[in-house]
């Protein structure tokens, strides 16, 4: 599973980072973007810089898209890798979910 920001959308308000510390920072500009292995992925950041989820952090990655605000967290499902996975989402956040056939 994958994640990224649309930055431009972002209200600053920070409970992406209050649920996954581990995927989502809050930069000196205020606008939360995704992170790798503790490494901020601001440049360019929105859908340019995606940041790969661990198994660990995808149920709260899950509910940080759920309860974004600004709804500006997108998710991308890798398939058929991630079909184990417990993505159980509602519709408000499926919308912003996106297969990604790894095949392909
Ligand atoms: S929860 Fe959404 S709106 Fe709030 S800081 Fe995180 S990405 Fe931005």
């Amino acid at each position: 599973m994958r994640v990224w920001i649309d930055q431009d959308l972002c209200t600053g308000d920070g409970l992406c980072v209050d649920h996954c510390a581990d995927v989502f920072v809050q930069l000196e500009d205020g606008i939360a973007y995704v992170a790798e292995g503790g490494r901020p992925l601001n440049d360019p950041g929105g859908s340019s810089s995606l940041a790969v989820v661990v198994t660990r952090d995808v149920r709260r990655v899950i509910d940080a898209a759920e309860d974004c605000p600004g709804e500006c967290i997108f998710i991308e499902i890798d398939t058929p890798s991630d079909a184990e996975l417990d993505a159980t989402v509602t519709p408000r956040v499926a919308a912003r979910i996106k297969l990604r056939d790894e095949a392909a």
